[in-house]
């Protein structure tokens, strides 16, 4: 089977071709970069409509150069169907219904939080993993249960790498922020910043005031940088362990453009080392915003018969992942 997946929930216009015979995840992305502050979902769309038909023709000629026959032979579309900016997503939506169309193939809508967990599922070969999705605009634990995946623990108010990139907007940096706090980090002290779990459940909010704080104060930004890192993975990894503990679960996948952090890896890791758990990482182009996954979850579902019809192919800006049925895993695996 060949899925076209088509990606667009907010920074990253990609597009991408799974082939289930080889394997081979061929991706296509063209990032928007703000020139200054965050993400603007206007500009995000407009982006979004100039850059995702060149993605999409990219993936369509790599279709056809790796066809047998003359057509790009490709089985289905599978487009993100949100969480995401609305703006961002409709213009996606209406790509791939268009695409699906014209190729006159199926239209497969994927959770784009659901698909960060599979790709890490998919490539790890572990059964029933939890997973601890640490996005722009998201950070929870999802645990697999009786036809659905679980929120076991979720931010109580900003996405972790939104929060990160908050304080780097305060401090002057141009978006993104959290591969440069990860820079910084190195040549820095630990500065102590406010820890805040509350069982399962975590917030950042507070850490960001408390952060701004200092560098306003004249603590040294790498300090700052370094306990940032420090608290918000520690704490991370704290409910991770917790979920593994709660679920009986030895298996962790990690998820989401944070997780292409190397210190969040390595606490994930060793906490995994320490409890006898098997932990997996995907590699960065599969952790951040990218249409693999969701051509890879595609792929699974229109297997499954998981398609929608395109007149019920509406984009959910809010569409959380415990709203899925999950229609492409077998029974025994829960
Ligand atoms: P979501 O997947 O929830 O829709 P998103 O669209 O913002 O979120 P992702 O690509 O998953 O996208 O993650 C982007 C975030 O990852 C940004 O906030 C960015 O600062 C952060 N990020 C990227 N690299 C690193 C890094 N090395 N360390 C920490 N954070 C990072």
């Amino acid at each position: 089977m060949r899925i076209v997946g088509i990606e667009g929930t907010a920074w990253a216009a990609s597009a991408a071709l799974f082939d289930t015979a080889t394997d081979e995840v061929f991706i296509e992305s063209d990032p928007y970069e703000p020139d200054s502050g965050g993400i603007h979902p206007r500009e995000a769309a407009e982006h979004m409509g100039d850059a995702i038909p060149a993605v999409v023709s990219t993936v369509l000629d790599h279709a056809v150069e790796t066809a047998e026959g003359d057509s790009p032979e490709i089985d289905g579309v599978a487009f993100s169907r949100g969480p995401g900016l609305g703006p961002c997503l409709r213009i996606v939506g209406t790509a791939a219904r268009s695409l699906a169309q014209t190729l006159d193939v199926p239209l497969v809508g994927v959770n784009h939080m659901v698909a960060h967990l599979e790709i890490g599922r998919y490539q790890s070969g572990f059964d029933s993993p939890v997973c601890l999705n640490a996005s722009g605009a998201n950070a929870h634990l999802l645990g697999y249960h009786n036809g659905r995946y679980r929120v076991l623990g979720e931010t109580m108010d900003t996405g972790v790498g939104n929060a990160i990139d908050k304080f780097t907007r305060h401090v002057g940096w141009t978006h993104p922020g959290g591969p440069k706090v990860e820079r910084a980090a190195k040549d820095g002290e630990y500065h102590d910043l406010p820890y805040v779990v509350k069982g399962m459940d975590f917030s950042f909010s507070g850490i960001m005031s408390a952060a701004k704080q200092a560098s306003d104060d004249g603590v040294p930004v790498e300090d700052v940088c370094c306990g940032l890192q420090e608290t918000i993975f520690a704490m991370l990894t704290e409910v991770a362990e917790r979920a593994l503990s709660l679920t009986g679960t030895d298996e962790l996948v990690l998820g989401g453009g944070v997780g292409q952090n190397a210190r969040l890896r390595e606490m994930l890791s060793e906490m995994c080392d320490q409890r006898g758990a098997d932990f997996y990482a995907p590699e960065p182009r599969f952790l951040r915003d990218n249409a693999g996954m969701i051509a890879v979850l595609g792929a699974r579902m229109l297997a499954a018969g998981d398609v929608l019809p395109i007149s019920d192919s509406a984009v959910n800006p809010n569409y959380r992942p415990d709203q899925v049925p999950v229609t492409w895993r077998d029974d025994e695996e829960s």
